[in-house]
């Protein structure tokens, strides 16, 4: 007769609650405590420990949320416990949740009397080792973390920022005591939560599952409940055989790699992470010292910089685990970033500065890119990463979408230009896995190249703040490695897994473009201050590095390649994937708009600087092109006189509006502030669908089901108010070379303000939007209803453009009802097209549109503004001005040159003469994206270039510089091939969106 199951189930819940888990130790001592609470900010060991600490005892409250205090620990080990297992077991006043809110809660680093790092104290790690038993002093820095997210119910929360939090203490200190441990219990209690986790696994009615019952029982049997310790090997004995039996040979295979996602900011402040950071490296590297074959992954080459910054000692002992290979850097980006909204030159940057780092620091290039959480991947990913040296993409995140499942785990990765890259989605569906076997099972279960390949990879370990992997991870994967009826399970690096599996699997099915995230749609448009910051950022950077180049060039002026740096990792650091999408706390955003004006200050400075040399000291009043297209009729890189305005704007009044005719367009204003027409002079083509009107601002009740600042769900498209009527309507200005209309419009306590701006010989209407925000859980959008009929829109994305579906035919067309998009997005009939381009942020819809069931257009939609209140309560309050331009009869290159304009706007400068482009792109469609010194310091310049139109194109890249030599090279500047001249111009053929970067060497003058 078989074992009966269901009282098998309890009887083992009993035996575990009851003996095993009482059982893990034998005995405490409580040690000798002391403690100084930090008034104010964190503070480094050395000011700690020269403070005066007061007695402390198990049982008093401490920690206001976001403080930190110290505990000075003394004692001994009694000589009778000399000859058995001891270590230190600390509880902070944890809370019981037995999964999550394993970052969202206090935490402990222990230091050294030498300030030296020994491991840290986290939820579901809690022991310390004892090196010292005659004489045990240890400092410990506990911070106070509070939990943001309230248990995941996620309301608005005092803890977003340090001004709100509540004058109480969070925590509890439990104990902080010399325990024995009872190691064979420990043993015991991983057994049997390998076999029993297995059990749920297996098929009902699988011999296996009856033989572990049964072992299960037979152990429980064998250990004598009045001496657990005494007769738990007796107990393990009972369960060795079923152990031991070896896996299916045809066994899914796991490639498990310790790993600790720490979002590098998030419900807690930058500077809480960089404690993250070295608090869960130090468990580590402790860990690698007891498990021999422990390997840990570690992304995010800021995360390494913070630890050498602060904290050089726990640095000199990583950098020494990462040359023996345990400690093993992964993904080769600055940090992990959001995907969707970094600009082509910083979404390079992140590899460039990155895998500059790591190469610098420890002469190794991750050959991956790590993105397990990011919130989709553009479709110019795989190129760049490609031309940054990485052979593999890794994310799980796909697995987050709402509505489809991607049909691959393993296969290759398509880019916009056809660039493949060799990727994987690890089925276990998680990047903080516990080895447990219902995770194993899963991997298993889920993996879609069943029958093709055989491994899978599964990143295990604690995150943000959790950790790390720990001791009873390990003992698991020991367990599991050669297991009847579980997936076999190697620790190894992540390498190891692509290498295994593009060996096996050497040619996948393919998915090509964007990874579009079926959820966190939200996160194109909240936090627009941030949003505004990023984009603001990388415009500066790219003028300032051109005319740093240009000055240093032409004018001798030294290069300020340390001044960027430190500026470039700013902007990199603060386009992680919860900074720059807007899903952080208060903290971490207030702090991040400091920064970007601090930023801006700087490079600001540069760019004054460089003009300065390069147009001497005088009056003449000079228009300045930083962009890659001709703006005002100044020409790419070019310092030149002015080029006056057209004129020729006329306006006359018609019923309660007005009738502007700029040449180029006829438009009509109606009383209120909208634009029923808008005629295309050179075409005659009517622009607004009938019976719309452009213009039109629409509200939405934004309440996600969950996520508040990373989510739009799709309810809101079903409730809509539109701001039909407008406050007041008043012309500003009227020719000859523009007219102003400014209209105002209020929803609620906010009001939003529109200058319309009509420019002679344009056919672009400018509208500038100052917005003054008190809505909360509301979506602003903007609506331009076209009278085009397409079937797909086209948005820029990094390098190049994207196209995607107006239709909703497929439900991956119906998810896909908010899109990321950068300065520009595009639609058109063959040969008439009509752009929207912005300055500010991301958030677009286009969709199919029947106006009144007349003849079917196409409804471009810019999402302006929203105000989650969680993580940040007051997301998006206050004023904010924005541009936003629509152009009719744009074609793509128009779209680009409107998306330049008011992104990188001509800029006006007094000198004394003009400065001809220190490099010209004479190929059709080539734009050059970055003009720079070399990283390495040689003076070389470096240009960047890609083909923007989606063509093919030949011609010729012309220097304004002399240069020894020029070269083709990857993203990091290294050799790739040579590049052909004639008369000191380089030859180039390009191929649709491909990136091309050229390195001049510089003339030595020796
Ligand atoms: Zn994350």
């Amino acid at each position: 007769m078989r074992d009966n199951e269901w009282l098998y189930r309890g009887r083992l819940g009993r035996f575990v609650d009851e003996l095993v888990t009482p059982n893990l130790y034998a005995e405490t001592r409580q040690l000798e405590l002391r403690a100084w609470p930090v008034p104010g900010e964190p503070v480094p060991f050395a000011e700690a420990i020269d403070q005066e600490f007061a007695p402390f005892t198990p049982g008093t409250p401490w920690g206001r949320g976001w403080s930190t205090l110290w505990l000075h620990v003394t004692g001994s080990v009694p000589d009778d416990w000399r000859d058995t297992t001891y270590e230190i077991v600390v509880d902070l006043g944890f809370s019981p949740r037995p999964d999550g809110g394993h970052g969202a809660q206090a935490e402990a680093l222990a230091f050294r009397p030498d300030g030296s790092i020994l491991k840290a104290i986290e939820p579901f790690n809690r022991y310390l080792p004892v090196e010292h038993p005659d004489a045990i002093d240890l400092y410990l820095e506990a911070a106070a973390n509070p939990d943001v997210g309230i248990g995941g119910a996620w309301h608005p929360s005092p803890f977003s920022s340090l001004d709100t939090v509540p004058d109480q203490e969070l925590y509890v200190l439990r104990h902080v005591d010399l325990a024995r441990r009872n190691v064979e219990v420990w043993e015991l209690n991983e057994d049997i939560e390998v076999l029993a986790g297995l059990v749920e696994e297996l098929p009902a009615n699988l011999p296996r599952r009856a033989e572990i019952v049964v072992a299960l029982n037979a152990a429980m049997d064998a250990l004598d409940p009045r001496d657990v310790a005494g007769t738990a090997t007796d107990a393990r004995a009972a369960l060795a055989g079923v152990l031991a039996r070896p896996a299916n040979a045809s066994a899914h295979r796991v490639l498990a790699t310790g790993h600790a996602h720490i979002d590098s900011a998030w419900l807690w402040p930058v500077r809480e992470t960089v404690r993250k950071c070295a608090r869960t490296f130090a468990n580590v590297i402790a860990l690698t010292e007891e498990h021999p074959d422990l390997v840990f992954s570690c992304s995010s080459a800021q995360q390494y910089a913070w630890i050498k910054q602060y904290y050089p000692e726990l640095w000199q002992r990583l950098k020494q685990k990462v040359a023996e290979g345990r400690f093993v850097p992964v993904g080769g980006m600055w940090v992990e970033s959001d995907t969707n909204m970094p600009g082509s030159e910083a979404m390079a940057r992140q590899f460039i500065h990155g895998k500059g780092f790591f190469l610098r620091e420890f002469g190794y290039e991750p050959t991956d890119v790590w993105l397990p959480d990011s919130f989709g991947y553009s479709g110019a990913l795989p190129q760049i990463a490609t031309a940054a040296g990485s052979q593999y993409f890794l994310t799980q995140k796909m697995s987050w979408n709402e509505t489809n499942v991607l049909p691959h785990h393993t296969f290759w990765w398509e880019g916009i230009d056809g660039t493949r890259i060799f990727t994987h989605l690890p089925p276990v569906d998680t990047y903080n896995s516990r080895l447990a076997a219902f995770e194993l099972a899963k991997a298993e279960r889920q993996y879609s190249e069943q029958g093709h390949g055989t491994i899978s990879l599964v990143p295990f370990g604690y995150g943000d703040g959790g950790g790390g992997p720990t001791r009873e991870m390990v003992a698991k994967a020991h367990r599991t490695a050669d297991l009847e009826g579980s997936p076999a399970v190697r620790i190894g690096t992540a390498a190891e897994f692509f290498e295994a599996a593009s060996a096996e699997l050497p040619n996948p099915g393919t998915w090509s473009g964007e990874m579009y995230l079926e959820t966190h749609r939200g996160t194109y448009t909240s936090q627009l201050r941030t949003k505004q910051g990023n984009r603001r950022s990388e415009h500066l950077l790219r003028a300032a590095e051109l005319w740093a180049t240009t000055a240093s060039v032409r004018a001798g002026l030294a290069y300020p390649a340390e001044e960027l740096r430190g500026v470039w990792e700013t902007v990199l650091l603060q386009q992680f994937h919860d900074i720059l999408p807007g899903s952080s706390i208060a903290w971490v955003h207030r702090e991040a708009e400091a920064n970007y004006a601090r930023v801006a200050g700087v490079l600001e400075g540069i760019i004054d600087r460089s003009l300065a040399a390069l147009t001497g000291a005088g009056d003449e009043v000079l228009a300045v092109n930083s962009s890659p297209v001709t703006l005002e009729g100044i020409t790419p890189f070019t310092i030149g006189p002015a080029i006056a305005a057209a004129s020729g704007v006329t306006v006359e009044a018609a019923g309660d509006g007005w009738v502007i005719d700029t040449g180029a367009l006829r438009v009509v204003v109606d009383g209120d502030g909208l634009l029923p027409s808008v005629v295309h002079l050179p075409t005659g083509r009517e622009l607004v669908a009938e019976g719309r009107r452009f213009g039109l601002l629409q509200v939405h009740n934004d309440r996600p089901s969950m996520y508040e600042a990373w989510d739009i769900d799709a309810h809101i498209g079903r409730v809509v108010e539109d701001l039909e009527k407008a406050d007041s309507v008043r012309l500003v200005t009227t020719g000859p070379r523009v007219a102003e209309i400014e209209t105002v419009h209020s929803i609620g306590d906010s009001t939003i303000t529109t200058l319309l701006r009509f420019s002679a010989g344009s056919a672009a209407i400018d509208l500038d939007l100052d917005i003054d925000w008190h809505e909360q859980r509301r979506l602003l959008k903007l609506a331009f209803p076209t009278s085009i009929f397409t079937d797909r829109a086209t948005s820029e994305i990094q390098f190049g453009h994207i196209a995607r579906p107006t239709y909703t035919n497929t439900t991956w067309d119906v998810a896909r009802y908010e899109t990321c998009a950068h300065r520009w997005v595009q639609v058109a009939e063959p040969g008439f097209g009509f752009a929207v381009a912005n300055d500010s942020t991301y958030g677009h819809d286009i969709r199919r549109d029947h106006p009144g069931g007349s003849a079917p257009g196409t409804t471009v939609r810019l999402s302006l503004i929203r105000g989650p209140m969680f993580p940040d309560p007051e997301t998006d309050q206050g004023r904010h001005q924005l541009r936003v331009s629509a152009v009719c009869g744009a074609d793509i290159g128009t779209a680009i040159a409107a998306g330049q304009r008011l992104n990188q706007p001509v800029r006006e400068v007094h000198g004394a003469r003009s400065v001809s482009p220190i490099i010209t792109s004479e190929v059709p469609g080539v734009l050059v994206e970055a003009v720079k010194r070399a990283e390495d310091g040689s003076g070389d310049v470096v240009v960047r270039l890609y083909e923007s139109l989606g063509s093919r194109a030949t011609g010729v890249i012309r220097p304004g510089f002399g240069y020894a030599g020029v070269e083709r090279t990857d993203l990091l500047e290294r050799h790739t091939g040579d590049a052909s001249t004639t008369d000191g111009a380089v030859a180039l053929s390009v191929r649709p969106f491909e990136i091309v970067t050229l390195r001049f060497a510089a003339v030595r003058r020796d």
